[in-house]
């Protein structure tokens, strides 16, 4: 049951009105990352009761997330949850009338068109290009619209993706960048960078969802010097791009080499191990093996285990791993061979 009353002050507003309300009521919108990004975002889409959201993210809540992620408690970190049902949980009881869908997973080739297909707007709350590139491929073999946002140390950019339109992800930016240094992870981020990024990809997303002119520019904001520019895309795109002009996408082809299986998290010494194949695990006994080896905590989502201070290590239902303690992957690789195996 809706009541219109809730959404007056932006009904109020000539832009929206109640029709436009009553199609936001209506609209799906997918988000990527539950993070910094997709926390403002999410927050603003489910005040503005956008009818349907999902909110997809393979990681759990963690102490360092609190200081800009701002769906998040201190009972959330110690009750080790998901970011996807923590937000949830936080959103529904903010806007019980929006239909919201956690999706405690990684966004692959596997399970990426399953996940987005359908939704009218994607979001982009994630920090890594492969998944933008995945994004990309998906939204443009179904025609769905996506919002690009990313923020690292006090800098910030958006931009929105149309396919057909604009230029595409890949247009933009044809090669994933050498170097990986400049991640949250290694530079940080201020928290209002992050909410002002949010906040545009919401507002963008609401003009995508109302039909309404969006931006044309790839936007980039530095909070620290109060500096803003705007790059015109609209001559960004390449008569060559392999995914908007050839159809050809790399990043939803399973013989593809594009895809990793080990990659570091953004945020903290964490390494995530994803396996291609479904492996649904028994948590509950191998608890019962791990309880030898270490202390073993957990819920219905997940299992944490901590052979020693530094490591731990957390299996997921669907038997994907987190390696907390290290970024070396061989590192990461050997302590789940020895301890949680194939
Ligand atoms: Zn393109």
């Amino acid at each position: 049951m809706n009541d219109l009353g809730r959404y007056s002050r932006q009904i109020l507003f000539s832009g929206i009105g109640e029709n436009g309300q009553l199609k936001l009521l209506k609209s799906k919108v997918a988000i990527v990352g539950v993070g910094a990004l997709g926390t403002v975002c999410a927050n603003h889409l489910v005040r503005s009761g956008v009818g349907y959201i999902r909110l997809i993210d393979r990681d759990v809540v963690d102490l360092s997330n609190l200081q800009r992620q701002t769906l998040f408690n201190e009972q959330d970190v110690s009750l080790n949850l998901p970011k996807a049902v923590a937000a949830k949980n936080r959103l529904n009881s903010i806007n019980s009338t929006v239909k919201i869908d956690a999706a405690v997973t990684d966004l692959n080739l596997d399970n990426a068109e399953e996940l987005l297909a359908g939704f009218d707007v994607i979001i982009d709350g994630t920090d890594n290009f492969m998944t933008r590139y995945l994004i990309n491929d998906v939204s443009i073999k179904y025609g769905i619209p996506w919002v690009h946002g990313a923020a690292v140390s006090s800098r910030g950019m958006f931009t929105v993706i149309k396919p057909g339109i604009t230029p595409c992800y890949r247009c933009l930016f044809p090669h994933v960048p050498a170097g990986r240094g400049e991640t949250c992870d290694t530079i940080g981020v201020l928290s209002p960078i992050t909410d002002i990024i949010g906040s545009f990809q919401a507002m963008e997303a609401i003009k995508l969802l109302l039909g309404h002119v969006t931006s044309t520019n790839l936007e980039q904001i530095d909070i620290w010097d109060t500096s803003f520019f705007s790059m015109d895309t609209k001559e960004g795109k390449n008569p060559q791009c392999p995914a908007c002009v050839k159809f050809q996408f790399d990043f939803l082809d399973r013989l593809s080499t594009v895809q990793e299986t080990y990659s570091t998290l953004c945020g903290r010494d964490t390494v995530q191990i994803y396996f291609r194949e479904k492996r649904e695990r028994n948590l509950q006994r191998l608890s019962e093996r791990l309880k030898q080896n270490g202390k073993v905590t957990g819920n219905q989502y997940l299992l944490r285990f901590a052979p020693d201070n530094e490591i731990s290590i957390v299996v997921f239902k669907d038997g994907r791993v987190l390696v907390h303690g290290t970024d070396d992957i061989i590192k990461a690789k050997s302590l789940f061979s020895k301890y949680i195996g194939n």
